[in-house]
């Protein structure tokens, strides 16, 4: 590399966190052509200045690698910002208005779609027909709520669907009912579908428009690449594809492609096919989904022990595998041996260990492989199975901002769970156990910005104030600021098989950098989650740009 043509871009004055192996820290870095080819004191990159070289000066704020998401689903994010959009409104109350003004501004739209609602906003965390009737009562309605795991549905949905007192639960779902057997007007996990699939299907061109939307949002938190949790071939892909394809991809992506737990293995011959027709440019669909579990709240989380009732009294609940755990005892083997990266969602203790379990299938019958498989969510992990993540190669993929006291915690799930409930995001337990800890959002579950991210990871206590109860989230859980950070940039990389290229400000990595409104690790310049990206940058380019910036 020659080191006498000048830069393109030279930041300096700043306090740049490379986060290469020793956690190293420097005060400038020079990017030409899309690399890094200097990093290290103001020193080190003043003879790389031309008369062309744009130059930032830092004045003491944080550089750190480009972040990224390790799990979250920006185009499933991107059309609820296109749809009737409840996500605003989450913490405050059920968002009547918003709907009924989104119904009144929509008049061609012939069904209402949306979705973002708070459980802990309605009795019971399920909302009912009846109030969905008053705001829309001419059209069907079918709201999913923030997590994905549950929709709120109209009497004229119920009726379309043909779902009645009759009606029995699918196997891998539940129909809220009022005593005498009457849908009440909440579809859990599998029974969603019941009426989704009445649901017209998203367009390619909203599609494209969901991630443009998505991706221009992601960038403006630093976010420079992430891994895409969910991708189906006639919604996500199409929209990485297309987007790929004409260069508006400025995000690098991993797609995790869904795996269908009504199929078996003859689906992992289409993954191989997908991969080969649409890996594009900067996205990469290399990971599979499994969707092991529910989630806690509606009680389809799966426990190896039940769940507890409101009187702490023992249920005969344990909640619900998804998958078939004997199937996944050679489809994971099967997916890692064909270079497959199994990305599971595991909420409960069961799920964890079933997961932790397949992983063991796939390096018995491989030995060890470089796919990197990872388990997002670990809500609960039983203590016995804290040590396997790092003997088995398991990243651990955490979403910090759930680990809060907040009411959806202390209302919804804490009560049911009894004395585990201390078990819960042991993210301190699993970095001193020696595991791999990347993080993500899964927004539009929650918040994308990184930096609340890390301020939960951190402090155990969100950095909202009127969510924020006095007390902190098991303390003893608090992860140090640099391992965060680590979570988001680093580690993310390495579970995105992006490691070698980008993750961290080494010469000859891609530019990729996010630039920070103050120096994060100074506590007397505020509090972490009150720290904001001003300047992202993919391969040196600017992709979002504060006027701050340049102030
Ligand atoms: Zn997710």
């Amino acid at each position: 590399m020659t080191t006498d043509q000048p830069a393109d871009l030279v930041l300096r004055g700043g306090r740049i966190a490379t986060m290469d192996a020793a956690r190293s820290w420097a005060t400038a870095v020079a990017v030409r052509g899309g690399r890094i080819v200097a990093v290290g004191p103001d020193a080190a990159v003043a003879d790389l200045i031309g008369s062309r070289t744009r130059v930032i000066e830092l004045g003491g704020r944080t550089v750190t690698p480009g972040f990224q998401d390790a799990h979250v689903h920006p185009v499933h994010g991107g059309l609820s910002m296109l749809r009737c959009d409840l996500h605003e409104d989450l913490m405050s109350g059920p968002g009547y208005d918003k709907i009924e003004t989104y119904a009144r501004t929509h008049p061609d739209e012939a069904w209402i779609r949306g979705g973002g609602w708070y459980m802990a906003a309605f009795e019971g965390g399920t909302p009912r027909r009846e109030d969905l009737d008053r705001v829309v009562p001419d059209r069907p309605a079918f709201l999913t709520n923030r997590d994905g795991h549950g929709a709120w549905v109209n009497s004229k949905a119920l009726e379309l669907a043909g779902i009645t007192a009759a009606t029995s639960d699918p196997s891998d779902g539940r129909i809220e009912r009022d005593p005498d057997g009457t849908p009440s007007g909440t579809l859990h996990e599998g029974a969603m579908d019941l009426v989704s699939r009445l649901v017209p299907d998203d367009t390619p061109a909203e599609l494209e428009e969901a991630l443009r939307l998505g991706q221009r949002y992601l960038h403006g938190f630093g976010i420079t690449g992430w891994q895409d949790a969910i991708v189906e071939p006639h919604a996500e892909e199409r929209a990485y594809v297309a987007l790929a394809s004409s260069g508006e991809l400025t995000a690098r992506v991993v797609g995790a492609l869904w795996w269908d737990h009504h199929r078996g293995a003859d689906q992992i011959e289409d993954f191989v096919e997908r991969r080969k027709a649409t890996a594009i440019g900067r996205y990469a669909p290399t990971s599979v989904k499994l969707m092991m579990d529910g989630v806690l709240e509606n009680f389809t989380g799966a426990l190896l022990e039940p769940y507890v009732d409101r009187h702490g009294a023992v249920t005969d609940n344990r909640g619900l595998l998804q998958i078939d755990p004997d199937g996944l005892a050679s489809w994971v083997p099967a997916i890692d041996a064909l270079g497959f990266q199994p990305h599971f969602h595991a909420i409960g203790d069961r799920a964890v260990r079933a997961s932790l379990d397949a992983v063991e299938a796939a390096r018995r019958a491989n030995g060890p492989s470089d796919t990197r498989p990872h388990i997002a969510h670990i809500q609960v992990i039983h203590p016995d199975d804290i040590p396997r993540f790092r003997e088995l190669g398991v990243v651990a993929n955490a979403q910090p901002l759930w680990a809060g006291h907040e009411d959806q915690m202390d209302i919804l799930t804490i009560p049911f769970l009894g004395d585990r409930w201390r078990w819960q995001y042991p993210f301190r337990s699993l970095r001193a156990a020696g595991a791999v800890v990347a993080m993500g959002s899964d927004w539009s579950v929650s918040s994308p910005n990184p930096l609340w991210e890390m301020h939960l990871a951190v402090e155990r206590k969100n950095p909202v104030e009127y969510i924020a109860n006095a007390d902190v989230f098991l303390p003893e859980e608090r992860l140090d600021l640099i391992d965060a950070l680590a979570g988001f940039t680093c580690n993310a990389a390495y579970v995105n098989h992006l490691d070698e290229v980008t993750g961290s400000i080494e010469v000859g990595k891609y530019a990729d950098l996010a630039v920070l409104d103050r120096d994060l690790f100074d506590r007397g310049a505020g509090r972490i989650g009150d720290v904001r990206a001003i300047g992202t940058f993919v391969e040196g380019v600017a992709i979002y740009e504060d006027p701050a910036l340049e102030g």
